[in-house]
């Protein structure tokens, strides 16, 4: 599939041809057509993909004036949110250069810098606007924007613009938007938050999704390692000080989880903090500050809370729990191990966890070892009650040779080496965690 396919106009086709791209990134070949055909669309793609081109073509396509005509007003008739200033330039900047061949206006306004050059560029009057949020309503607060001309609305990177506390401000402007317009929203992953936000703003949509990232980054060394839910606070510890961990990224599936591993870290004598939606805006930063600085050893999060973070020098991930969905699993452990650094990956894995494994293993396409954590040996009264030593039967045993379906667990036995934990029993439904 060629890029004329999509009905652009001929300068469109021009600008792309100027950017040097030949063919449709794969988020292209799906989102364009029905962006262009004037349906709202939800993009599910990550930064590198292509997915700027997907949106920002179909906008000029719908805003570029017949030819001859002239700028047909001074109020945007696009507005593109961003969650950062960095990828709010970015984005203007693809608009620029995409319709190099077109008479459109564009304004990027986003916060950290003065606002009179945005006023005095909004006051000249602009056809696609880029904007950050918060900067976007100061705009509106001062009326120095009008946004009753927009007939087109991309939410861009929006999981990132949750995760950074923009929700409110997100949906107060989109308040003050015509409601008779077309939505397209981007995020890298569709989670239960973006869901009920997309179902809010935007009408009948075509989701489309392309670009996934399925393989962690090979700098990353993955370990599984087995821990009945009782003892996987005792294995925590055992395993910071074991590998002399500094600056590790602790993930609890719940806000709640998180709480509660933080508290057992600190009455340990471990600097730690949690991070999740519960906190304010300013006790994440301030979390995040600590923990870059190196105050706190552990960070513990959950997975919405940490999609935003961007920490070099994590040396260790662990998954209190494994993540129900193989996605999180992936953008997990790829806070570590970043731009070519190596890092770890370890996962804990309970009893009831080992059917989210083996989604994780369809979804990367490689299998893993889960192995009993060296050295250690859990002493939690939990751990012990759940190894009866003649378990109710099971309707799918995995360990074939019968007996006892948690041999490593037994109380007391010294572990040397690793062990696998096919004899584990997957009668569980899951752990019932619904709570980010
Ligand atoms: P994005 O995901 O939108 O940030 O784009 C990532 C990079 O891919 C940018 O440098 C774009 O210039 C480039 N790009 C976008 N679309 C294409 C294409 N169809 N062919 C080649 N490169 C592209």
């Amino acid at each position: 599939m060629g890029f004329t396919e999509f009905g652009l106009s001929d300068h469109i086709l021009q600008g792309i041809d100027a950017a040097g791209f030949e063919e449709p990134t794969p988020i292209q070949a799906l989102a364009i057509e029905p962006a262009v055909a004037g349906k709202d669309v939800i993009g599910c793609a990550q930064t590198g993909t292509g997915k700027t081109a997907a949106f920002v073509l179909p906008i000029l396509h719908h805003l570029a004036p017949a030819k001859g005509a002239g700028h047909s007003g001074k109020l945007p008739r696009a507005l593109v949110l961003t969650p950062t200033r960095e990828l709010c330039l970015q984005v203007q900047q693809a608009v620029v250069r995409y319709g190099k061949f077109l008479s459109l206006r564009s304004t990027s306004v986003y916060g950290g810098v003065g606002m009179e050059q945005q006023v005095s560029a909004l006051r000249r009057g602009t056809d696609i606007l880029v904007a950050t949020p918060g900067r976007l309503l100061d705009h509106m607060q001062r009326k120095t924007v009008d946004l009753s001309a927009v007939r087109i609305l991309v939410l861009d990177e929006a999981d990132r613009m949750l995760d950074m506390g923009f929700i409110h401000d997100v949906r107060r402007i989109i308040a003050a938007i015509p409601t008779h317009r077309q939505t397209m929203l981007f995020s890298a992953t569709i989670s239960p938050e973006i869901t009920s936000l997309a179902s809010g703003i935007l009408h009948n949509p075509e989701t489309v999704q392309a670009g996934e990232r399925r393989n962690p980054a090979t700098t990353i060394a993955q370990h599984f390692y087995s821990a009945p839910q009782g003892a996987k606070n005792d294995l925590l510890a055992f395993a910071l000080d074991a590998e002399k961990m500094q600056s590790v990224l602790v993930f609890s599936r719940t806000k709640h989880g998180a709480d509660k591993i933080h508290r057992r870290l600190e009455r340990r004598g471990i600097a730690s903090v949690a991070i999740h939606s519960n906190r304010t805006q300013s006790q994440r930063e301030r979390a995040l500050e600590g923990f870059k600085a190196g105050k706190f050893r552990v960070m513990v999060a959950t997975d919405i809370a940490a999609r935003g973070i961007d920490v070099s020098g994590i040396s260790h991930v662990i998954n209190f729990d494994v993540p129900q969905q193989p996605e999180d699993y992936i953008h997990r452990i790829g806070r570590t191990g970043r731009a070519g650094a190596s890092g770890d990956a370890i996962t804990f894995v309970g009893r009831e966890e080992q059917q989210y494994l083996a989604r994780i293993e369809k979804f990367t396409g490689s299998r893993h070892a889960v192995k009993a954590y060296p050295g250690f040996v859990p002493s939690s009264p939990e751990s012990h009650v759940k190894q009866g030593p003649a378990p109710r039967p099971v309707t799918k045993p995995r360990n074939k040779r019968g007996g006892n379906p948690h041999p490593r667990f037994q109380p007391g036995r010294k572990r040397t080496g690793h062990a696998k934990l096919e004899s584990y029993s997957s009668d569980s439904g899951g752990g019932g965690w619904s709570n980010y």
